[in-house]
């Protein structure tokens, strides 16, 4: 996999290592957690220059190198899992989050104003949406949506669009898409918001929620995002017990968010830092073997008489625009995607409740196989005209593919689609 040019070490390698230095904590080989709410200041001139630091700066002073004050603002196992997250993001520094919807909506709070309007890709997370369309609406911000990422004619008129109702400060993009896979082109969208630049004078800044693939399949500041956002629950966790969410970008942007994150009081905690440092040391290998298993799945239901669509990434007909972006951007197809079966919402129904092995449930990205039905669970409250709008239909299911033996998922799935 791609060297970083800093260290020259791989980021599977990085994964293990970066962010923690054992001779900094007693020769300790793997990270202690620091359970503690507030830090002793070792003078009063210290506590002065500390505070000073953290809340002077453009930039909360990082690392705790003046040392740390209290939990909230920052702690080291906050530091050593920022550093880690950052270094896989390719990015100067990362915002760690209690889930990744704080992180939505940290960033949501912290570049929107009333007034302002935010284009956003379509569909995307259920709760993103929900965020967008009700909440911000409330505070005054104009949400537009668009539903096809890669087609420059579009995208240049919902940006129009969205200027005509207010300045134009955030592009919210999530590609590839939940739950359908649908592809953004970010260095397409990193023009256009060159574009919406010297039309109003400010450039919006660009944020892309990379959960579906994560760093190791796509690096989205490489193509031309500022902000790289992750669910940290689903793949970086990789194990269904575990909650967080990370910003990752240039300084000046993540030290916006962290100071937010700290009137907010929504960063993630001791504890789930460590998880977190302690999970991605195997996201590299759980993702290799998701993948793999994916296209075995992928292969089967596409060949299957009861599937009628999938949306799988490796499917992309050679030639299409999105088979272009594909190529350009992600290193490999992931092991989320969607399928409809014959049979509408009833067939759907019938095969969800036949199945023994893959489990019923929402999230994605665990070591188990895990499915569900969009339309009436993660996208149930976004409206049925826009769920048609992207193709999250009644019979559509989504299924994150896990690391067990794919041939015992394939048993699962044929069993169950005899029911449908
Ligand atoms: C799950 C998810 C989120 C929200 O993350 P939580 O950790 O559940 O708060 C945001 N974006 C995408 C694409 C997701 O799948």
């Amino acid at each position: 996999m791609a060297e970083t040019p800093k260290t020259r070490l791989s980021l599977e390698t990085l994964a293990i290592s970066a962010g923690y230095d054992a001779a900094e904590h007693q020769g300790a080989a793997k990270p202690p957690i620091y359970m503690t709410s507030t830090f002793v200041y070792p003078s009063a001139a210290q506590a002065k220059a500390v505070h000073q630091a953290f809340f002077d700066g453009e930039v909360p002073e990082k690392s705790g190198k003046n040392g740390f004050i209290y939990a909230r603002l920052d702690h080291p196992n906050l530091v050593m899992a920022q550093a880690r997250i950052a270094t896989l993001d390719r990015a100067e520094d990362s915002a760690l989050f209690a889930s990744g919807m704080a992180a939505v909506s940290t960033l949501a709070q912290c570049f929107l104003r009333p007034g302002d309007s935010v284009l956003h890709s379509r569909p995307i997370y259920g709760g993103t949406d929900m965020l967008l369309h009700t909440h911000m609406t409330e505070m005054g911000v104009h949400p537009v949506g668009f539903t096809d990422g890669v087609d420059e004619a579009h995208l240049t008129q919902m940006a129009d669009a969205a200027m005509a109702r207010g300045p134009l400060t955030l592009i919210m993009v999530e590609s590839p898409a939940n739950p359908t896979c649908a592809i953004a082109d970010i260095a397409l969208i990193s023009r256009l918001a060159d574009r919406v630049a010297l039309a109003q004078g400010r450039r919006p800044i660009i944020s892309v929620d990379n959960t579906f693939l994560g760093p190791f399949l796509q690096s989205p500041l490489e193509h031309g995002a500022d902000l790289c956002l992750t669910s940290l629950t689903k793949y970086a966790g990789g194990h269904s017990d575990f909650m967080g969410g990370s910003i990752s970008g240039p300084n000046a942007l993540v030290g916006k968010l962290k100071k937010l994150r700290t009137l907010m009081g929504n960063h993630a905690d001791p504890h789930n830092c460590w998880m977190l440092l302690r999970s991605v040391e195997t996201m590299a290998l759980r993702t290799e073997r998701a993948v793999a298993n994916a296209r075995t799945i992928a292969t089967f239901l596409r060949d299957h008489p009861k599937v009628v669509r999938i949306t799988y990434l490796g499917f992309l007909a050679e030639g299409s625009p999105e088979r272009a972006v594909y190529d350009r951007q992600c290193a490999a197809s992931g092991s989320t995607f969607s399928f409809d079966v014959e049979g509408g919402e009833a067939g759907a129904f019938r095969f969800l409740d036949r199945l023994r092995l893959l489990r019923f449930a929402v999230s994605l990205g665990g070591t188990e196989t895990l499915i569900c039905h969009p339309a009436t669970t993660t996208h149930y409250a976004v409206p049925e005209e826009a769920r048609a709008a992207v193709h999250i239909g009644p019979a559509t299911m989504r299924v994150s593919v896990g690391i067990e033996t794919a041939s015992d998922l394939v048993a699962d799935l044929a069993q169950a689609l005899e029911a449908v």
